[in-house]
C-alpha cells in the first residue's frame, strides 16, 4: 500500500491548460467547500433525513419534519440559500443562519466530451480536488462518484493509485457531487429524471471510506433526496471483505465487486488487496451479501489487460468461480461479469486487450452461462473513462511525465527517473 504522502498541490496553481470550458466555473480554491476544518456551522450537506431530523429537534428546538422542508430546497431545487427557502418563517430562517450552511463543493472545471459524457474537477479544500463523471445513455444517465482523495489499495492499472492517498471525502462532498451534477443537468427528481443511476466508481476505495459512503448513499436513495432505488445505486469495490458484510447490514444497494483475476497469485499481483482477502474469502463474503436479498446479483468487473489476464485459460477459471458462485447461492444468475477494456494513462506498463482477445474472452464465459457484458468506454477523449481519473493531481503527473520525456530526450533519463 502506499502511504500518505505530498500529493496535495494548490489547486489555485494547476489549472488546466486548456483552461476553463465554456458552462464550467473557475472558482477561487478558498472559496472550495467541505473542508471538514473549515467552519463551526453544521453543513446540511453532511446530513441525511434521520441525522437532519436529530439535527432540526436537538439543536434548533424544531418539529423533525421541518428537516424535510429543507431537504427538498437542496435536493431537488437546489436551492442552498436559507432566504429563498419561502415555507420557513423568518425566526427559522434566522436560526438556520446562525447554527448551519449548505456548502457544497466548489466547480473548477467543466469538461463535455464529443459523445455527452462530462467530467467535473471538483474542488473540496485548497489542496484537493477529485473527479466525478456523467455518462448518458439511451435509457439512463449514470453517475460516477469519487469517494476519496486519491486511494491507498496500488492496484496496479489504476491510475488513481499512482497519486497514493489523501483523505476520505466527507459526506456533503460525496453528495456533493450528486448535487453538482444533477444540478447542471437540470435533473427534476420524482419528474424528469436525467440522473437515473449513481456508481461509486470513480476516485477511491469507498468502503474505506464507510460511514460518509453510506450516509451519502441513503440521501441518493431518499425521496426527499435524489429518490433512486437501491438497485441504481452501486458501490464498486476491490474486496474489503469485513466492510462487505457491515455493509449488508446498513444498506440494500447493488455491490459490484473489482476481481481482475480467478486466481490468488495473478490477483494479488494486480490487486495487493488480495494478499489480505484472497478470493475465497472474498467469495464467501459475495455470497453472504447476496443470499440476504433474493433475486439480487452482484457484478463482478474485470479489467482485460493485453497478455496478462485476457487468455482463454483466464476466462475458463474466471467461469468456473462464476459458476461456483451461482451454486453456493442457489440462485441463477448471481454473479455477472462486466468486462472493462483496460484504459491507458501515462506511465502505465499495462495495455488494452485486442478486440478478438476481449470478445474471445466474452464468448468463453457466455458458453459457460454466466451473463457477461463488456463496459464500452466513454469519454476517453476526456480522460474520464475508469482508471483514468486523478483529479488535480493528475495534471501534475501528466507534467512530470512529460518532463521526464524531455529529459530523457536529452539524455538525461536516469537524473529523471
Ligand atoms: N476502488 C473501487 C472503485 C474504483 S475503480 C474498486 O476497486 O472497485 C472502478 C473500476 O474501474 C474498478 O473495477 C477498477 O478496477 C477499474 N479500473 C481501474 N483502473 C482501470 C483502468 N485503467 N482501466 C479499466 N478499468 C480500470
Amino acid at each position: 500500500m502506499s502511504t500518505p504522502s505530498g500529493n496535495a498541490i494548490d489547486i489555485t496553481l494547476a489549472t488546466d491548460p486548456a483552461g476553463p470550458v465554456e458552462g464550467g466555473e473557475a472558482v477561487s480554491a478558498a472559496k472550495a467547500g467541505g473542508n471538514p476544518a473549515a467552519g463551526s456551522k453544521k453543513n446540511i450537506f453532511d446530513l441525511d433525513r434521520v441525522s437532519l431530523e436529530d439535527f432540526f429537534e436537538q439543536v434548533l428546538g424544531e418539529k423533525r419534519y421541518r428537516a424535510h422542508q429543507v431537504m427538498k430546497w437542496i435536493h431537488h431545487r437546489y436551492v442552498t440559500d436559507f432566504d429563498q427557502m419561502t415555507d420557513l418563517g423568518k425566526a427559522l430562517r434566522a436560526k438556520l443562519h446562525e447554527h448551519a450552511e449548505v456548502r457544497a463543493p466548489m466547480v473548477i472545471h467543466e469538461k463535455p466530451s464529443a459523445d455527452g459524457t462530462i467530467k467535473w474537477l471538483i474542488g473540496m479544500d485548497p489542496k484537493n480536488a477529485i473527479e466525478a463523471v456523467f455518462i448518458p445513455e439511451k435509457n439512463r444517465g449514470t453517475l460516477c462518484v469519487s469517494s476519496q482523495v486519491g486511494c491507498a489499495l496500488n492496484c496496479q492499472f489504476c491510475s488513481t493509485a499512482t497519486q497514493g492517498f489523501n483523505r476520505n471525502l466527507t459526506t456533503a462532498e460525496v453528495i456533493g457531487q450528486v448535487w453538482i451534477a444533477a444540478r447542471q443537468l437540470g435533473n427534476l427528481p420524482h419528474q424528469q429524471r436525467r440522473l437515473t443511476n449513481v456508481v461509486m466508481m470513480g476516485m477511491g476505495e469507498p468502503l474505506m471510506n464507510f460511514d460518509n459512503v453510506v450516509r451519502a448513499m441513503s440521501i441518493m436513495r431518499d425521496d426527499l433526496g435524489y429518490g433512486l432505488a437501491n438497485k441504481r445505486v452501486t458501490l464498486s469495490t476491490a474486496g474489503m471483505v469485513p466492510m462487505i458484510d457491515k455493509l449488508g447490514q446498513v444498506s440494500d444497494v447493488s455491490l459490484a465487486v473489482s476481481l481482475h483475476a480467478a486466481n490468488d497469485e495473478l490477483r494479488t499481483e494486480l490487486v495487493p488487496l488480495n494478499k489480505k482477502y484472497p478470493i475465497e474469502e472474498l467469495m464467501a463474503a459475495c455470497q453472504r451479501y447476496v443470499t440476504r436479498k433474493p433475486r439480487s446479483s452482484i457484478t463482478f468487473e474485470y479489467t482485460l489487460m493485453k497478455g496478462v489476464n485476457d487468455q482463454p485459460v483466464h476466462a475458463r477459471q474466471l467461469a468456473r468461480l462464476m459458476r461456483q458462485f451461482d451454486n453456493a447461492t442457489q440462485m441463477k444468475d448471481a454473479a455477472k461479469v462486466n468486462l472493462i477494456p483496460f484504459n491507458p494513462f501515462p506511465g502505465t506498463r499495462f495495455e488494452r486487450s485486442a478486440e478478438e482477445d476481449i470478445r474471445a474472452f466474452q464468448k468463453l464465459l457466455q458458453e459457460a452461462r454466466v451473463l457477461t457484458t463488456v463496459r464500452r468506454t466513454r469519454g476517453d477523449d476526456i480522460d474520464a473513462a475508469c482508471g483514468q481519473l486523478k483529479g488535480q493531481v493528475m495534471d501534475r503527473t501528466r507534467r512530470q511525465a512529460e518532463f521526464r520525456k524531455t529529459l530523457e530526450a536529452a539524455g538525461a533519463g536516469d537524473a529523471a527517473a
